[in-house]
């Protein structure tokens, strides 16, 4: 890139027609650095096994002999596969019209707003939330309101009833379990939310983004549950976080036929790559072996909380893969204590929080011994 290319974004010349609303923004990222414990950005710190890299190498060379012709333009293969694993996940059938995928849940988000936002419209969410909704609306020119979440980070119905009446959304976001702060959202919940949304002259879709969905406590459903009754309602996954696949990009979701018709035509032709749609397949071909991986994960969560709390820090219940945890008067010199013994983890959040993703045993145990020397614990 060159030095004025790479200055465009930020620093336009006068006279470069940049949108207003754009002038002058940083570009979204976490800081990729080069550091020995990586828990800052909630990916699964675990890589393919040899045999998952030895069947996706396989699938991507297959792939390649037919790489002078457009991929399957609706996926259907990689749609069949990932209801097959939805049901073994979660128990609720779905059909392969059901489904929808893109480039990272990032690209499925963009979509939704493509074709449920747009000028004059609404989208609304509560936060603390995940940091990328409003930049989806200000990509579609979707007016952006953001509520409150009460002080446990649930969501208080109320609150919900009022502010949707007030802005008459067209598209609601809701991340379930929530980043940053790893709350999910109980059915009677999302039930609310849903009943308030049918109230919305023109419609409302209500989009519940599981982006950590499979890391849930027992005994916490998935909205997925809900999508028999709930035509409006739209449930996103992805492929990055528990699956372990972040460098691919697979995010995806479920929801009724005609929600997923209407996705089909805001997305760019032939947008998922051919080589995407062999390494998704290969990796889902063995999610029995990922998904045992996200048991255990889940057990050094829950190890992580009783250990944070012990040491007298406040920790909201989590059913991610990474714990919100405070507070600190100056969370800033704790991150950058913990970064200086190599440690890097999130400054994110509400004033006073941190956050730190799971990682393996050991990663978890620098991260603990960092801390108790920089926190004094
Ligand atoms: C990480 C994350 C995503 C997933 O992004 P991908 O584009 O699928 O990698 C979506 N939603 C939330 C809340 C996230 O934290």
């Amino acid at each position: 890139m060159t030095a004025d290319l790479a200055r465009a974004g930020s620093d336009p010349r006068p006279g470069f027609p940049l949108r207003p609303e754009l002038r002058g923004i940083e570009p979204y990222g976490a800081p990729q650095l080069d550091v020995p414990v990586l828990l800052n950005v909630n990916e699964n710190p675990y890589p393919p096994s040899d045999r998952v890299v030895a069947d996706i190498a396989g699938a991507v060379a297959e792939a390649a002999r037919g790489l002078n012709r457009y991929p399957d333009r609706d996926f259907d293969a990689l749609r069949a596969d990932l209801a097959t694993y939805l049901l073994r996940e979660s128990g609720v059938t779905l059909r392969p019209e059901q489904i929808w995928a893109a480039n990272g849940s990032n690209e499925v988000m963009l979509h939704l707003l493509q074709a449920f936002g747009g000028p004059g419209r609404t989208a609304l969410s509560f936060a603390p939330t995940y940091s990328m909704y409003p930049e989806y609306a200000r990509d579609t020119a979707t007016a952006w309101i953001a509520g409150r979440r009460a002080a446990d980070f649930t969501l208080d119905p109320d609150e919900v009833v009022a502010e949707i009446e007030r802005h008459v959304p067209s598209v609601i976001l809701l991340a379930s379990p929530n980043n940053p702060t790893g709350t999910a959202l109980r059915p009677a919940s999302i039930a609310g939310v849903l009943a308030a949304a049918d109230g919305v002259p023109g419609g409302c879709v209500v989009v519940v983004d599981e982006a950590y969905g499979e890391f849930r406590r027992a005994g916490t459903p998935s909205a997925l549950e809900l999508l028999a009754d709930h035509p409006n309602l739209a449930v996103s996954r992805t492929m990055s976080k528990a699956f372990g696949l972040a460098g691919a990009r697979v995010g995806y979701l479920a929801a009724a036929p005609a929600l997923i018709d209407a996705l089909r035509v805001v997305r760019l032709p032939y947008h998922l790559s051919a080589v995407t749609q062999a390494v998704a397949r290969a990796a889902l071909a063995h999610s029995t072996e990922l998904m045992a991986q996200v048991g255990s994960l889940r057990a050094e969560r829950d190890v992580t909380v009783t250990w944070l709390r012990d040491r007298g820090l406040t920790v909201p219940d989590t059913d991610a893969n990474f714990v919100l945890f405070g507070m600190f008067d100056d969370r800033h010199a704790i991150w950058q204590g913990l970064l200086d013994r190599g440690v890097l983890i999130r400054e994110t959040g509400p004033e006073g929080w941190l956050r730190v993703s799971i990682g393996t045993p050991a990663e978890m145990a620098a991260f603990k011994d960092a801390l108790v020397e920089v926190a004094g614990l």
